[in-house]
């Protein structure tokens, strides 16, 4: 028997219209458990790099995490994976919600795609069931309606839907896929469906699943949903009162509302103050007041649905606004920023355009950059008005022009959609010069700061994961400035997986002075705990992310390997369950450079902190592919794949002349 996943994975090939499932290999879970784990072997085993991302050989591969449907509280990660048409490395997209689960229940851990339909379809996954079916009457419907009108065709209110919408039907580089209050939004997923013609996929599942020891996991997920809703003792108001840091009292903010409202909905100084706006150019660092505070308190407020959450989450994170005569729309942390901040304006604005963004079907993160950037070459006379024909003169206006000619790729439009990297390069004419916030080809977070953090200069130029977000997280990001503190928050501290972290936190005191060794022993923390959330399922809020902030945290490196031993019935340590997430994000590694990946294109984003220094830079960069078993390239070496059990990829590399 299986314990915590179904052993099937579903086989779609749009061009021959067949479907097939295929039993999986219980081996293949021990050694990268499952979601994105087992669906990089996927990609690794049958997608080779003369594959092009739009290409009918290219898979896109839905993979609910091992733990998806269980009892586990956060358990609900869908990971999407794919080639990137924009960086023709692998996609990482994530979404919550209730997709993953519910492929389980229907039977199902991977819905693999594969070829191309002739027209536009959907499918229809019913238990058993499974049918591809005729979607061309849906054709330009946006994602929330094309659920909508899914169900109601299906007479099947409980279905669960993922959709692309217009900009995903166009191939649009930063097009999502849309799932209830999620999306699988980076690396352009939505665009590789859209190229497959496949408008939806609509599933309903009302099967078991079996876990290794019920009872147990089932005592164990009880108490730590305890845990997940308990307060912590020193809230921000009481760090107040006892006269700690504004950095002590933002990490205890953190600590209590992770997971609630993500990253403090009405006080969001953070990301105001300290992210850039425009075309990730300007830092606006007292920008955030009470005043606006108030104001943006009420227009939330006054216009809040409710609050929603994922599958078996008790932190109900994602507000739903609904603005009388509008459409419902819903966010959370910083999605509600990027449009207004990208144009300058206020919340207000974020609230008419994130609608618009979700029913077209695209990343709230990357469209508002690449619409500023448009807007940058209008203004330094690299592009010219004849290029906007027809363009508003007032700026709200010219941000809805811009994303309506972008999701329809029209005139510009059809440049800018291939994202800031792709259209810099097109236009020519110096537009390079104003891609300052792109890294591997993809537009990041737009983050400008002053010094350097050496982990976070590792993790932005060595991740392979379209975002710092899913990243970093485990260790804090900036140091805290008393002893004092520092001893109270490593006190309560439960993430670390090795005592020396509390260590270098404790004589942490200045950004910057962190050495070589501690940023490279930090970074890998940090990535590796995601990697196993993404094979998992697990939400990063309650996981990944949230050690940083200290005191509890629901998952980490120290109870992860007796949930999967009670749910799945795999005996892992900690040192286990760290080598699958070696082996993990290794395999994603020898994918990218089978791709062509190499050192060059590790390069953070030239203008993302003020002070630099190229030397220390890549000094940092060499000890750091020395520490993970990387060559000069950053390649794995054949000792390093040896020892993961990865010798087919250093055989294959061996074959290519790449080692
Ligand atoms: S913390 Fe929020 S995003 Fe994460 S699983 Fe819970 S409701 Fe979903």
């Amino acid at each position: 028997m299986r314990y915590a996943e179904t052993g099937v994975n579903l086989e779609i090939d749009l061009s021959r219209g067949s479907i097939e499932k295929d039993q999986t290999d219980p081996e293949l879970t021990k050694l990268y458990l499952g979601g994105q784990g087992t669906a990089v072997k996927i990609l690794w085993d049958r997608v080779g790099p003369e594959v092009e991302p739009f290409s009918p050989d290219n898979l896109l591969i839905f993979s609910s995490g091992l733990l998806d449907g269980s009892a586990v509280s956060g358990a609900n990660r869908t990971s999407v994976n794919s080639i990137s048409p924009a960086t023709h490395l692998m996609s990482h997209s994530l979404m919550g919600s209730y997709f993953g689960p519910e492929m389980k229940f229907a039977g199902y851990d991977k819905i693999i795609i594969r070829g191309k339909s002739p027209h536009l379809v959907y499918l229809w996954i019913n238990n058993d069931k499974v049918e591809i079916r005729d979607a061309r009457h849906l054709a330009g419907k946006g994602t929330r309606e094309t659920g909508d009108l899914i169900r109601a065709e299906l007479g099947q209110d409980k279905a669960q839907v993922a959709a692309i919408g217009p900009a995903g039907e166009n191939r649009v580089f930063t097009a999502s896929i849309t799932h209830s209050d999620a999306s699988a939004a980076r690396g352009g997923a939505g665009a590789i469906m859209g190229d497959k013609r496949l408008k939806a996929i609509a599933i309903r599942g009302t099967k078991d699943i079996y876990f290794a020891k019920p009872a147990e996991l089932f005592a164990f997920c009880m108490a730590a949903r305890k845990e997940i809703m308990s307060r912590h003792e020193e809230t921000e108001e009481v760090a107040r009162e006892k006269g700690r840091s504004a950095v002590y009292q933002e990490m205890a903010k953190h600590r209590q509302q992770l997971g609630d409202w993500m990253a403090t909905d009405e006080d969001d100084s953070f990301h105001h103050d300290n992210f850039a706006w425009g075309n990730a150019r300007t830092r606006r660092k007292n920008y955030w007041n009470k005043e606006l505070e108030e104001r943006w308190r009420r227009l939330k407020f006054d216009n809040l649905s409710r609050q929603t959450g994922c599958f078996n989450c008790p932190k109900i994170c994602h507000n739903v606004i609904c603005i009388p005569g509008g459409q419902r729309f819903s966010y959370k942390c910083y999605a509600k920023d990027t449009f207004h901040m990208a144009s300058f304006q206020e919340l207000d604005f974020s609230y008419e355009m994130l609608p618009i963004a979700e029913e077209y079907g695209v990343d709230a993160y990357s469209t508002p950059q690449i619409i500023a950037f448009a807007l940058e070459l209008l203004e330094a006379g690299i592009l010219t008005d004849k290029d906007f024909p027809g363009m508003p003169s007032d700026i709200r206006g010219r941000f809805h022009y811009l994303l309506d000619i972008i999701v329809r790729r029209e005139g510009i439009g059809d440049i800018l959609a291939n994202g800031v990297y792709a259209a810099a390069r097109q236009i020519g004419k110096g537009a390079e010069n104003f891609d300052h916030n792109t890294t591997k080809k993809f537009e990041q977070i737009p983050i400008k700061l002053g010094k350097l953090n050496p982990a976070f200069f590792l993790m932005i130029a060595t991740g392979e994961k379209m975002g710092i977000t899913q990243i970093e997280g485990s260790f804090p990001q900036n140091p805290l400035p008393t002893a004092e503190e520092r001893e109270a928050f490593v006190k309560e501290w439960v993430a670390p997986p090795d005592e020396k972290f509390k260590q270098y936190f404790l004589q942490w005191e200045k950004r910057d002075q962190i050495t070589n060794q501690m940023a490279c022993e930090i970074a890998e923390w940090n990535e590796m705990m995601h990697y196993l959330d993404d094979a998992l399922g697990l939400c990063a809020f309650l996981s990944s992310f949230r050690g940083q902030f200290g005191g509890k945290v629901a998952y980490t490196i120290h109870n992860e390997p007796e949930i999967i031993s009670m749910a799945a019935g795999i005996n892992l340590d900690e040192k286990g369950l760290w080598e699958i997430g070696q082996r993990n994000r290794n395999l994603v590694r020898a994918l990218n450079v089978r791709r062509g990946m190499r050192r060059k294109d590790e390069r953070p984003p030239e203008d993302h902190w003020a002070v630099r220094n190229e030397e220390s830079e890549q000094k940092l960069l060499s000890d750091y592919y020395a520490y993970r078993g990387w060559n000069e390239e950053g390649i794995p070496k054949a000792e390093t794949l040896n020892k993961l059990g990865l010798d087919y990829v250093r055989k294959d590399f061996e074959d290519r002349g790449i080692l």
